[in-house]
């Protein structure tokens, strides 16, 4: 069999790629689909769109090159984490849209978890900080809001899945309702340690156990892909949350290994190996991958807002054309003038942690040009990125000389030299920056023997830049300094918004 097929479904598009034996892209067929924004902070997905875009773009891959079911050897998916679907077992109807990990709505059901205590508790079992970015409290608000829901959900009329089970439900024509470790580990459901779903956390949300998938590791065959949708059955044999997937194609196989991704967010993930490092600086401790019985872990930085920064210049602002031209606006001019840009759009991840921070734009004066506006946006993704890196630094006590990146906005040149004089450390852009789904194919193809093992997919990985810092020390705590001014901005913002909310 010539192929691995990765199925990387992203928050805002759905890939498909077809990786040959020497871990090369053959075929990439991609598509982007609807953001449904229903109030301000709301984000959904429609489950339909994710299923029938990625299934689109798998066989549209396939058909590009010829590829048969029959050359290739497995599927592994990878997928925007925490994002939440209920579904009816019977007919595969979602009961309500996707709730998007991006998603604000449960912010107040969040802190009066908080307001009661149970932050530790919670932090101990989950290695997550509790927020409405995870999936529990998104599951509960569909129970109890979408009519009959719960009643259903208890009867086990309905299942519960972020997006990898939703996607090998479907591959599987409903056979296999499944999900692996790295995706259960941020449902903040499943008790990383034991590895079970904690009945203590499914009482507080009050979710019904008989509605959760079965958690495996994330290289094993799940099932098979039912033969109505590629002409054959295909083994679906790889599935890791995409930060995860990233961290496994970006061979950190060894703890202190480093990635960080620059997608719609932002993620650094360093490995710790066997150890679960409980962060003392406002990063979450995660399951970094499970092969066989055996799981890693990682220390994990997330911000919200990274390359969305540039979709919203482009989408909302109309500054620029296409993401890319962003590079060219900002090497027009030498600086930002004192521009900031603090895109807490969602409020504010790691290290802040603040669901009530808003965007900030400050430093504007009369002679503020639009190149001055982009380029602080491209910088904001840079500084962000920055503050997790020192975060993970003081966690971990290893210095960190050099990262490796990935994702879209990590092809900007501007972008990730900025990156590496912010941090003062070397910057390493890998040739191939499709490594969520190379690492989905790894997986993949390491269950079911296309590769013998990771040394043999670690020869994959090739260089294609090196960033090294030119900042002065000088200039580069000045420009820190300025940042966290800005972020100070967007946090008093938030909480006034926060006491208004609270006296409405
Ligand atoms: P995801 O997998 O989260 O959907 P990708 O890794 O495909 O995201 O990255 C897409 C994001 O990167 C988009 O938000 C886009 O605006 C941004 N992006 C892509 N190319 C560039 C570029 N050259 N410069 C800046 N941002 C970019």
């Amino acid at each position: 069999m010539k192929y691995i097929m990765a199925l990387d479904q992203g928050t805002t598009s759905s890939r498909a790629i077809l990786f040959d034996h020497s871990g090369e892209i053959r075929s990439v067929a991609q598509e982007e689909f609807a953001q449904i924004y229903p109030k301000p902070g709301w984000v959904e997905h429609d489950p339909r769109d994710i299923w029938r875009g990625q299934l689109e773009v798998a066989r549209k891959a396939m058909k590009q090159i010829g590829a048969k079911a029959e050359d290739i050897a497995a599927i592994g998916v990878t997928n925007q984490r925490e994002t939440t679907i209920v579904w009816d077992k019977t007919n595969g109807q979602a009961v309500y849209n996707a709730i998007v990990w991006q998603c604000r709505r449960t912010a107040p059901m969040i802190d009066k978890l908080v307001a009661e205590g149970l932050s530790a508790k919670i932090r101990s079992k989950t290695g997550l900080i509790p927020d409405a970015y995870f999936s529990a409290s998104k599951l509960a608000w569909i129970l109890d809001n979408v009519e009959g829901a719960r009643e259903r959900a208890e009867k086990g009329e309905l299942l519960f899945g972020t997006v990898d089970s939703w996607l090998i439900w479907n591959l599987t024509g409903g056979k296999a309702h499944v999900t692996d470790v790295t995706n259960a580990s941020r449902t903040m459901l499943y008790d990383i340690h034991h590895r079970c779903w904690d009945q203590e956390l499914l009482d507080l949300f009050r979710i019904p156990a008989c509605m959760l998938p079965e958690v495996r590791p994330s290289s094993c065959i799940y099932g098979t892909t039912s033969e109505y949708w590629f002409g054959g059955e295909i083994p679906v044999a790889g599935a890791a949350g995409d930060q995860q997937a990233a961290l496994f194609g970006q061979c950190c196989f060894k703890p202190g290994e480093v990635k960080s991704t620059y997608g719609t967010g932002g993620f650094m993930l360093m490995n710790t190996g066997k150890k679960a490092v409980t962060s003392k600086s406002g990063l979450l401790t995660t399951i970094a991958i499970g092969i066989s019985e055996e799981v890693e872990y990682a220390l994990e930085g997330s911000v919200f807002v990274s390359g969305a920064v540039v979709q919203w210049l482009r989408d909302e602002l109309k500054l620029v054309d296409a993401s890319p031209d962003s590079e060219y606006f900002a090497t027009k001019v030498k600086d930002t003038g004192g521009v900031y840009l603090v895109p807490a759009f969602t409020g504010l991840g790691a290290p802040y942690w603040n669901q009530y921070a808003r965007g900030m734009m400050v430093g504007l004066t009369r002679s503020t040009t639009k190149a001055q506006m982009i380029r602080a946006a491209l910088e904001a993704i840079a500084y962000q990125t920055m503050d997790v890196c020192t975060a993970m630094e003081k966690d971990s006590g290893i210095s960190l000389k050099s990262i490796q990146v990935d994702g879209g906005a990590s092809r900007n040149d501007f972008l990730m030299q900025f990156q590496s004089d912010v941090l003062g450390s070397v910057v390493c852009r890998p040739k191939c920056v499709e490594t969520t789904a190379l690492g989905a194919a790894f997986l993949a193809g390491l269950a079911v023997g296309f590769w013998r093992d990771k040394e043999e997919v670690k020869h994959f990985w090739n260089m294609d830049k090196v960033f090294m810092p030119t900042m002065t020390e000088r200039e580069r705590q000045k420009a820190i300094a300025g940042w966290h001014l800005a972020v100070d901005c967007a946090l008093r913002w938030g909480e006034m918004e926060r006491k208004l909310q609270e006296n409405e």
